[in-house]
């Protein structure tokens, strides 16, 4: 076996550069160096030209026009640019945004800090499943709502949303539908057309291209939508994000979007499998437990708590050879349980004692039996140590013992 530790397993947070990616990029740091706003000279008109082309490969995995997309520098960027740009533009309109909890904090902060501007905002909560309710949905929507901000898939459980019934629900009331749709482009197929988003985030580094850029869809047609620039300069990107084009960033990431649509069904086909044998085997452990819908779920992630398990004990056993997230997260110098997992319904304890699998094209069976191996050995040997287990083992009711508090 020749298996190189440590194992990548945290694909959600990034992916690594497929060096098809590299390779068409890295002209554009030496030779073809231009700005792409250098209107009179060759190597602007190189640069330009490298824009456009990556402009085409962005919009057509998404089936959007080359024209609707503004380059940015990632996600968090086209999440504020989106929703901040929606509420200054629209504000005669109104200033309602309806969200849900499990969003990520690029939305939920941008929300956040609407809110002291005189935004009001709904947060609506999510079912056991991880999906949003329809009908709370649509409850949620008053005359004074200008927008709908639902991600297309869940970072943390990569639960997907029902983005065609959310944007059939937008239309009837005449409200505009944005999606964080990062953890979903490239993995699955991202019609904006047939799906009805009016503004979409999404970013290269989850999807095989480089960090520090991403895409924000705006949909010109339909209603022809417009948002307030939250970045003044030289009015680049038809003026809703001024700033020198990150070239060599941009032709990276038209070329991840190529190779994701060329190779989604292959690149899914192969996550899926891995996903479903790691799963079904970690599955066999006693009191272990997927967290979202397994319906609704992107095909290259998993989320999973071990009951009665420690959750710091847990990373610390393998985290070495295995990149993993848990369900816990750095905030301060305190490890707080993920907000998304106990919007779900989860204590303390099992978020805390959950990991989340992101796998990727380059996730290999070797790799997977490996952790498989690890994680399973692992979480036995936390149990034997583990006071609780023995409890439960012996069939005492956990929830009747009165603990005592200091
Ligand atoms: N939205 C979601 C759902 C994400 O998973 C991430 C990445 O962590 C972001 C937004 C932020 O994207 P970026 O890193 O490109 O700013």
């Amino acid at each position: 076996m020749n298996l190189q530790l440590p194992v990548y397993l945290d694909n959600n947070a990034t992916t690594p550069c497929d060096p098809r990616v590299v390779d068409a990029m890295v002209p554009y740091f030496t030779q073809q160096f231009g700005n792409a706003a250098s209107r009179n000279h060759p190597f602007g008109w190189a640069a330009e030209e490298a824009v456009d082309y990556a402009r085409e490969q962005v919009a057509q995995l998404i089936n959007a026009d080359p024209k609707e997309i503004i380059f940015t520098s990632g996600a968090t960027e086209g999440d504020n640019l989106g929703i901040k740009g929606v509420f200054e533009m629209y504000a005669s309109k109104g200033n309602h945004i309806i969200t849900m909890n499990i969003e990520h904090k690029a939305v939920l902060d941008t929300c956040k800090h609407l809110e002291k501007q005189g935004a009001e905002v709904t947060y609506l909560d999510v079912k056991p499943s991880g999906l949003i309710d329809l009908a709370e949905l649509e409850a949620a929507i008053k005359p004074t709502t200008i927008l709908i901000a639902i991600m297309y898939a869940n970072n943390e459980i990569g639960v997907i949303q029902p983005i065609r019934e959310i944007s059939a629900i937008a239309k009837k009331h005449g409200v505009l539908l944005f999606s964080d749709a990062v953890q979903a482009v490239g993995k699955i197929p991202v019609d904006v057309k047939a799906d009805g988003i009016d503004i979409m985030a999404f970013t290269g580094h989850k999807m095989y291209g480089p960090k520090g850029v991403g895409a924000l869809y705006v949909r010109r047609k339909n209603p022809r939508v417009k948002v307030t620039a939250q970045m003044d300069g030289g009015g680049h990107e038809r003026g809703m994000r001024s700033g020198t084009l990150n070239v060599p960033g941009i032709v990276g990431f038209g070329k991840a979007c190529e190779l994701a649509r060329l190779e989604m069904d292959k690149d899914a086909a192969h996550t899926s499998r891995l996903r479903d044998k790691l799963e079904q085997a970690l599955l066999k452990i006693e009191e272990a437990y997927v967290n979202g819908d397994p319906a609704h779920r992107l095909p290259h992630v998993s989320n999973i708590s071990f009951k009665y398990v420690e959750g710091e004990g847990l990373l610390m056993g393998f985290n070495k050879n295995i990149a993993l997230s848990s369900g816990s997260a750095c905030t301060s110098a305190s490890l707080e349980p993920s907000y998304v997992l106990k919007a779900l319904g989860l204590g303390d304890d099992l978020a805390h004692s959950s990991l989340r699998f992101g796998l990727s094209r380059f996730t290999t069976e070797e790799q997977i039996d490996y952790t498989i191996e690890q994680i399973t050995n692992t979480v036995l040997k936390l149990r034997e140590m583990s006071p609780l287990w023995e409890m439960y083992k012996e069939g005492i009711d956990l929830n009747t013992i009165e603990w005592a508090h200091h």
